[in-house]
């Protein structure tokens, strides 16, 4: 028997991913949900690259990664994966148990006990194996003795979905690399047209890695763009949040790790703070 479990109560949360990358799809693919994640998907994105007053556009429909299947850049938000994903589960058989929490996994001769904490009441199960797909402060990695040797970086990320006036082109996502960060925005909002993202200096206060943190006011995400020299006014703010990154450390670097840390140093890549 399977059992998902997920802590979160409600199916749908903010994206925070918006690239599939070519090797998540081939891990996909024999699920049978690579044509109806490519359905909701843009594989010939084009960007607008801003640097002060000159701005370059660069269009990916062209692109051909090698050996792949998936040779493509593909843009789609993680909102719509994890739709696509339920869907395929739901039809195998298999709900997402909402609102149920692993508080603990211990391992006995033939298999794991997991003790639940459930919307109906505490409760223990015998499987076979318990898989982790729980974040960076996944439960499973800590009762598993893996931890995490991480640290936060010194640069956190702002997410949000706005509605925006000023001349921005409709077939393009903005790129503007700023002298605090860099700010994206995409067509792709699920709360309103535009989701921006933008790296800024950590502020204060600890977040788990990962995980959205309280809200952003409309007055510093506008201060953001202005920053960055995008020439766009927030016109209806809907969401907001901070999101701190974490890296695991050099030595740790291995294939296997879950997909927040690996994310982790592929940002790194590409935040001021990061390299
Ligand atoms: C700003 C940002 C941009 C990103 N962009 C990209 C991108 O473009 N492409 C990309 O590939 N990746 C991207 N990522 C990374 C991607 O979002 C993560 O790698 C991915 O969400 C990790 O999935 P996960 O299932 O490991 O963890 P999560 O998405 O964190 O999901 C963990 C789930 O486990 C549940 N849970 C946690 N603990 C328990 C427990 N004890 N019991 C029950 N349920 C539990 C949580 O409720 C949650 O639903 C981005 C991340 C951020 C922060």
């Amino acid at each position: 028997m399977v059992r998902v479990v997920d802590r979160r109560s409600e199916a749908v949360r903010p994206s925070r991913a918006l690239i599939l990358h070519a090797r998540t799809l081939e891990v996909l693919r024999p699920l049978g949900v690579t044509q109806a994640l490519l359905a909701r998907a843009d594989i010939a994105p084009a960007a607008d690259l801003r640097l002060g007053a000159r701005a370059v556009r660069v269009t990916f429909g062209g692109l051909v990664l090698p050996d792949t299947a998936f040779p493509h850049l593909t843009l789609v938000r993680q909102m719509d994966v994890e739709r696509v994903l339920a869907q395929a589960l739901a039809g195998r058989g298999v709900e997402v148990e909402r609102g149920t929490e692993l508080t603990a996994v211990r391992e006995e001769p033939g298999g794991v006990r997991a003790v639940l904490r459930t919307p109906a009441g505490p409760g223990e199960a015998r499987f076979g194996f318990a898989v982790g797909c729980d974040g960076p402060a996944s439960t499973v990695r800590a009762q598993a003795g893996l931890g995490w040797t991480g640290r936060v970086y010194p640069v956190e990320v702002v997410l949000a979905d706005a509605e925006l006036d000023g001349d921005l082109p409709g077939d393009a996502a903005q790129v503007v690399a700023g002298r605090g960060g860099l700010l994206f925005a995409f067509r792709l909002g699920e709360r309103a047209t535009w989701r921006l993202l933008a790296t800024r200096p950590a502020t204060p206060g600890r977040l788990e890695p990962g995980s959205f943190g309280p809200p952003v006011s409309a007055i510093d995400l506008q201060a953001l763009m202005d920053q960055a020299g995008l020439d766009a006014r927030i016109t209806d703010l809907r969401w907001s949040a901070r999101v701190a990154e974490g890296a695991e450390q050099e030595a740790d670097q291995q294939p296997g790790k879950d997909g927040d840390q690996q994310h982790a140093s592929l940002l790194s890549l590409y935040t001021p703070g990061g390299i």
